[in-house]
């Protein structure tokens, strides 16, 4: 049986997706992609009694990260990103934060990932799935048991990430989509870095970019 709970907030000027991501029997979450709005997070989370045990980032832009800090240092949970985007979080040209006006974004990730890394955190099963292309180091998030994956600024309700910003390549994009996760299963929901959520079997059949 689905046990997955996901609670999606939008935050800052960007309105980005943060989601706040549980097992139905824990209290304990991993929040995705903190990335504005502090404040709105640790509401949510007190309002409702939840733990946030580790912070996840799809990849390093500002408005997917601006709040990981403040969130860590709230509630001590670690801050995970792929290897290969920690120097995003220290680069406030990388993190773009230098263009976007308010104030330039840098710290430390607690914890590193590697690609097709799996872990347990808030009675899930978590797998990681590097696709480089919007930025080299970008990842998703996938629960394979629940079928539902977390794709960042990869892939769009019919769209895909911008692939113009340093590191990023539209081919290497188009590449990590196509053999990584087009391979799975159509069922599969997608809970995507900003706008409506898709699936798989919907991209498959009417992503233009693809
Ligand atoms: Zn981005």
């Amino acid at each position: 049986m689905r046990k997955v709970r996901i609670k999606t907030l939008v935050l800052g000027p960007l309105q980005a997706n943060c989601y706040i991501v549980r097992g139905s029997e824990t209290k304990e979450v991993v929040v995705i992609d903190p990335g504005d709005q502090v404040d709105k997070i640790e509401d949510y989370l007190k309002e409702n009694g939840l733990e946030c045990k580790r912070i996840l980032l799809t990849h390093g832009h500002f408005d997917h990260i601006s709040a990981a800090e403040e969130l860590s240092n709230l509630t001590k949970a670690k801050i995970c990103v792929f290897e290969k985007e920690s120097k995003f979080l220290i680069d406030p040209n990388l993190n773009l934060s230098t263009f976007a006006g308010g104030g330039r974004l840098s710290f430390e990730a607690d914890c590193l990932l590697e690609d097709k890394e799996e872990f347990n955190e808030a009675g899930l099963s978590w797998q990681v799935i590097h696709t480089p292309g919007h930025t080299e180091g970008g990842v998703c998030y996938l629960l394979k048991d629940e079928g539902v994956l977390f794709s960042g600024d990869t892939l769009f309700y019919e769209s895909v990430g911008r692939s113009d910003f340093p590191s990023g390549n539209h081919r290497t994009l188009a590449e990590s989509i196509n053999n990584r996760l087009m391979i799975l299963d159509d069922s599969i929901e997608v809970y995507t870095g900003h706008g409506r959520p898709t699936t798989i079997g919907h991209e498959r059949q009417h992503n233009p970019y693809l």
